[in-house]
């Protein structure tokens, strides 16, 4: 999963990045309202971490321009700013949950999944698609009811396919959502991973759209 980490407090920002990168996420981290919207309008994120108190641009107004251009990814305002009024206001404007600094890093991942499981329309963490089953929470990947273990990045890529199932995700897309900036993507890198995981979970579940990219099939 792909989370923009807006915060301009280089110490908090640092931390947290370090935490969500320890419970697998793949991290952007971003300082100010302007970088966080340029970000936001060249690349695919699950989830942004908006803090409000940034310098220049306040998070409400990143919020109001990234909504009001459009883009609906889910944002998770995260702010010492308790007063009721500005929870609301955050939410008013699009936010998808609102969580008051300190926190934490548990609470605020476990807030994570289950916007985004909203957004795109799962009621539980386990996302299932015929055989394949897996776990958002303990990140179990099961076939045919059987575990198999997967690296961090074959996990990225299985969960970035199987959250919505029939989409086609470009070669681009799939290294958006699994590395994050400065990690050297080698050339092959996405076709040795597919093989991988194809290995893994059988290689007709992830079906190659030729020139399009990757899918995994709807299935009941
Ligand atoms: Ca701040």
């Amino acid at each position: 999963m792909k989370i923009l980490l807006v915060e301009d407090d280089a110490m908090i920002g640092d931390a947290l990045q370090y935490s969500l990168i320890m419970q697998q996420y793949a991290v952007d981290w971003v300082q100010d309202g302007a970088s966080a919207l340029l970000a936001l309008k060249n690349q695919h994120y699950d989830v942004v971490l908006l803090d409000l108190g940034l310098p220049e641009m306040d998070g409400v107004d990143v919020l109001r321009s990234l909504r009001q251009s459009g883009n609906a990814t889910p944002v998770v305002i995260v702010s010492a700013r308790d007063e009721v009024a500005s929870r609301i206001a955050g939410l008013d404007l699009g936010a998808d949950d609102y969580v008051l600094k300190p926190f934490e890093v548990d609470e605020l991942s476990a807030r994570i999944r289950a916007v985004v499981r909203r957004k795109s329309g799962h009621a539980n963490s386990v996302l299932e698609n015929g055989n394949l089953s897996l776990n958002l929470v303990t990140r179990v990947a099961l076939v045919g009811g059987v575990e198999v273990r997967l690296s961090a990045r074959e996990y990225a890529m299985l969960e970035a396919l199987l959250i919505r199932p029939g989409a086609i995700l470009s070669r681009q897309d799939l290294e958006d959502r699994i590395y994050q900036w400065g990690q050297e993507v080698e050339s092959n890198a996405i076709e040795f991973l597919l093989h991988g995981l194809r290995k893994k979970i059988g290689a007709e579940s992830i079906k190659n759209i030729r020139g399009l990219g990757w899918m995994v099939s709807k299935q009941s």
